[in-house]
C-alpha cells in the first residue's frame, strides 16, 4: 500500500513507534520556532534542563506579539530573548520584523522538514510541504535540545480540491467553508492533507492561509504537496535550492476524504464570536462597520495585501470606518512600499501599522464599545480584541476592503456593480528584495551580539512541581461551559502579557475573565479541581494556561473533552486531566467536594484508565485518563521538567 505525504515525512523522521492511527510516535524535529510571549519560558526551561546548545537544524526566536514595549518589562523580555538566542545558538528576529509564521515561512520553512513551534499557528508552512506542529513551550525546549517530539498518530484526512476559485472567492473562503462544515472541533486528532486537481490552482500564499487556519478546526496540522508553484515561490525568495518535490503515492489510503469544489465557493464570513460561525457574506450585507483591519499571520503577506491595495487605488474609504493595515512581516511592508502601494493605501485613508500581532490579541486598535470590526485574522473569540462583548467578523482581505469602502458589510461582487471598474484583483506573487544574509532584522547565530543570558528584574524562575500524590481531594474551584479557550484561562492582553516570565504575578490573572476571584480562591483552597465541558483549552499553545493553575495549587481538570495542545500542557505541568461524561458534568456544582478515590500516583503509573471520583461524599462518577505510558510517567513525576531532570540524574 502506498503512503500519504504525511506518512512519508513522518517515516523519514520516526524514532519511536509505528505509524498506526492512535499509537504514540516519537519524531525527530528539524526546525523549531518560538515567539516572545511563549519564548521566555522556553529558554528558561532550556536553561533549567541544563542544555547548552541548540541541536536542531534551525531554531528561531521571533518578537511579534508584544512589540510596542509599553514599559521595561516587555523590553527586558526581548533583551533576554536576544541574549538566549545568542547564547544557545538560535536566529533572533527583532521586534517589528514581523509575525513568527510569516517571517519563518519567508526565511526557513522548507518542503519535507518537520517543525515544532510554541504557537498554535505553527502549521502555517504546511502550505509549502513542511510538517509543522504547534506544541507547548516545554516540548519545544526538549526538541531544541535534540529530544524527540511525541504525539498520538493522528488520522490522515484527504481534502480533495476540485475546480478553480471563481472571482472574489479566495483561499480564506476555502478554510471558512471547512469551518462551516466541520466546526472548531472538526479537526481534533486529524491531519488534513490537501489533494486533488484544485491544489495546483492555488499559490503558496493561498495555501498557507488555509494551513494557518487549520488550527481553528483543532487539527494537528495541515499540509499541501509541492509543485511548480512551490518551486517558483521559493525561487522568488532566493531559496530554490531548498525545493523538493513531495506528493502522496497514487495508491495512498486515507482515513477519510472530504471533497471541496472550489468553483462552488463564494465570499464567506465568520460572525461573532467563533471562527466556525460562518455564513455567506450576502446574508449579513448592510451591517454597518466601524473598523476594518487587514493583516495577521493568516492574511498578512504581500500577496494578501496587494489585492486590497489595488481595490483602494484611486478611491477613499468611508468616513465612518477606520481601515488599519498591519502587514505580517517587514518584508511585506518593504515590498509594498518600494512599489508605491503604501502611499496609494495611505492616500485612500489607511492607517499603516508596523508588522506585529498587535490587534489580534487586543494590543492596539481595540474596537470602540458596541461597535463592529471586520478583520482578516483567524480568531474572533469573545474579548480577544481587547474589549468584552466585542463584535468581530473574520473574512478575506477583499471582503474587508469592500466593507471599508462602503462603510458596511457588502458582498464584493455587488460592490463591483456599484463602483464600476472593480475587477477581482486576484493574487500576484511578489519578488523579495534582498536576502536573509543581509537582513538587519534577522540576526543569525554566528552574528549574535550576546553570549550570556541577560535577565531583568521581571524575569523569574520556572516553578517545579512535586511528584503526584497518592491522595487527591479538594473543591470544584470553578465550573465552566464548553469551548473554554486559553484566552479565558490566561488572557493575552497587553497589561497581562508583560508578566509571561513572572509566573507568581501572571497567576493572579488566571481565569479572571470567567471569575475574577478565582486566583485568590484557588490559593486559599490550596488544592482543588477545575470542571469544564467540551473542548477545554482550545485556542493558543500557551503553556501558561497549565502552568499558572499549577502554581495556584490546582490538582486536576475534570472535562468532557480537551483540546490537544492544552492536554499535553496539562501533562507537562503535572495536572491530572480526567474526562467525564455529560450527565456527570451536569450534576457537579461549583464548590462541591471532589475526591479521587484511587491511589492516584499508583494508578497513573500502572496504566489504570478508569478512576472513581467521589462528589460531596455522596455520589460517585467514573472518570477516564486517556494517556500514553510516557505521559503517565511525566504526570507521576510532577511534570515534564521534573521528569526530564530525573531522567538525566538517573543517567
Ligand atoms: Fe499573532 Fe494572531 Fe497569528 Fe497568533 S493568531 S501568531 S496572535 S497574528
Amino acid at each position: 500500500m502506498g503512503q500519504t505525504l504525511t506518512e512519508k515525512i513522518l517515516d523519514d523522521h520516526l524514532v519511536e513507534g509505528e505509524l498506526e492511527t492512535g499509537e504514540e510516535i516519537g519524531i525527530e524535529i528539524d526546525q523549531v520556532l518560538t515567539q516572545d510571549t511563549t519564548g521566555t519560558l522556553v529558554w528558561l526551561q532550556f536553561e533549567a534542563l541544563d542544555m547548552d546548545e541548540v541541536q536542531t537544524e534551525v531554531a528561531a526566536q521571533y518578537c511579534d506579539h508584544q512589540t510596542y514595549q509599553f514599559d521595561f518589562k516587555n523590553t527586558d523580555d526581548h533583551r533576554f530573548l536576544r541574549s538566549a538566542a545568542g547564547t544557545f545558538g538560535a536566529h533572533y528576529s527583532r521586534p517589528g520584523n514581523g509575525i513568527c509564521h510569516n517571517v519563518h515561512k519567508e526565511n526557513f520553512a522548507a518542503p519535507g522538514k518537520t517543525m515544532l513551534g510554541s504557537d498554535s499557528h505553527t502549521p502555517t508552512p504546511g502550505g509549502l510541504g513542511e510538517l509543522a506542529i504547534g506544541s507547548g513551550g516545554l516540548d519545544v525546549a526538549v526538541a531544541m535540545g535534540g529530544g524527540p517530539y511525541y504525539i498520538e498518530m493522528p488520522e490522515i484526512v484527504s481534502v480533495r480540491l476540485e475546480g478553480e476559485l471563481p472571482d472574489w472567492a479566495t483561499a480564506k473562503d476555502v478554510i471558512l467553508e471547512m469551518l462551516r462544515r466541520f466546526s472548531v472541533k472538526g479537526g481534533v486528532g486529524k491531519i488534513f492533507e490537501y489533494t486533488g486537481p484544485g491544489v495546483e490552482t492555488l499559490t503558496v500564499p493561498e495555501r498557507t492561509t488555509i494551513t494557518n487556519m487549520g488550527t481553528e478546526l483543532g487539527a494537528t496540522t495541515s499540509i499541501f504537496p509541492t509543485d511548480e508553484e512551490t518551486k517558483d515561490w521559493l525561487s522568488r525568495l532566493g531559496r530554490e535550492d531548498e525545493y523538493a518535490e513531495l506528493k502522496p503515492d497514487d495508491d495512498a489510503e486515507y482515513d477519510d476524504e472530504i471533497v471541496i469544489d472550489l468553483s462552488d465557493l463564494e465570499p464567506l464570513i465568520a460572525k461573532p464570536s467563533m471562527p466556525d460561525n460562518v455564513v455567506p457574506v450576502r446574508e449579513v450585507a448592510g451591517e454597518k462597520v466601524d473598523q476594518v483591519i487587514l493583516g495577521s499571520c493568516t492574511n498578512g503577506g504581500y500577496e494578501d495585501i496587494l489585492p486590497a491595495a489595488k481595490m483602494l487605488e484611486g478611491r477613499t474609504i468611508d468616513r465612518k470606518t477606520d481601515l488599519i493595515v498591519a502587514p505580517g512581516s517587514k518584508q511585506a511592508s518593504e515590498m509594498l512600499a518600494r512599489e508605491g502601494w503604501v502611499a496609494e493605501m495611505m492616500a485612500a485613508g489607511v492607517n499603516f501599522s508596523e508588522a506585529t500581532c498587535g490587534a489580534c490579541i487586543g494590543i492596539g486598535h481595540v474596537p470602540a464599545s458596541d461597535s463592529v470590526s471586520l478583520r482578516t485574522f483567524n480568531r474572533n473569540f469573545e474579548g480577544r480584541s481587547g474589549i468584552e462583548d466585542d463584535s468581530v467578523y473574520l473574512c478575506s482581505p477583499e471582503v474587508a476592503t469592500a466593507a471599508a469602502l462602503k462603510g458596511e458589510i457588502v458582498d464584493p461582487r455587488d460592490l463591483a456593480d456599484e463602483l464600476g471598474d472593480m475587477d477581482a484583483p486576484g493574487i500576484e506573487i511578489g519578488e523579495k528584495y534582498g536576502t536573509s544574509a543581509d537582513d538587519p532584522d534577522l540576526i543569525a547565530p554566528d552574528e549574535a551580539v550576546d553570549d550570556d543570558l541577560i535577565k531583568g528584574p521581571n524575569i523569574g524562575d520556572v516553578p517545579l512541581k512535586d511528584e503526584l500524590e497518592s491522595e487527591l481531594a479538594g473543591p470544584a474551584l470553578l465550573k465552566m461551559q464548553d469551548n473554554i479557550t486559553t484566552d479565558h484561562i490566561i488572557p493575552a492582553t497587553q497589561d497581562i502579557l508583560m508578566y509571561r516570565s513572572n509566573i507568581p504575578k501572571l497567576s493572579e490573572f488566571t481565569l479572571s475573565r470567567v471569575d475574577d476571584s478565582f486566583a485568590q480562591r484557588a490559593l486559599d483552597a490550596d488544592g482543588g479541581f477545575l470542571v469544564a465541558g467540551e473542548n477545554y483549552g482550545q485556542g493558543s499553545s500557551r503553556e501558561h494556561a497549565a502552568l499558572c493553575p499549577m502554581f495556584l495549587g490546582v490538582e486536576g481538570v475534570l472535562a468532557q473533552s480537551f483540546a490537544r495542545i492544552h492536554k499535553a500542557n496539562l501533562f507537562n505541568f503535572g495536572l491530572l486531566p480526567l474526562e467525564i461524561d455529560a450527565d456527570d458534568y451536569e450534576k457537579i456544582e461549583q464548590g462541591d467536594d471532589i475526591e479521587v478515590v484511587d491511589d492516584v500516583s499508583e494508578a497513573v503509573r500502572s496504566g489504570q484508565e478508569e478512576f472513581t471520583v467521589r462528589v460531596n461524599n455522596d455520589w460517585e462518577l467514573t472518570a477516564t485518563l486517556d494517556a500514553s505510558e510516557r505521559e503517565r510517567r511525566i504526570l507521576a513525576d510532577g511534570g515534564k521538567l521534573s521528569h526530564t531532570k530525573k531522567q538525566a540524574e538517573s543517567g
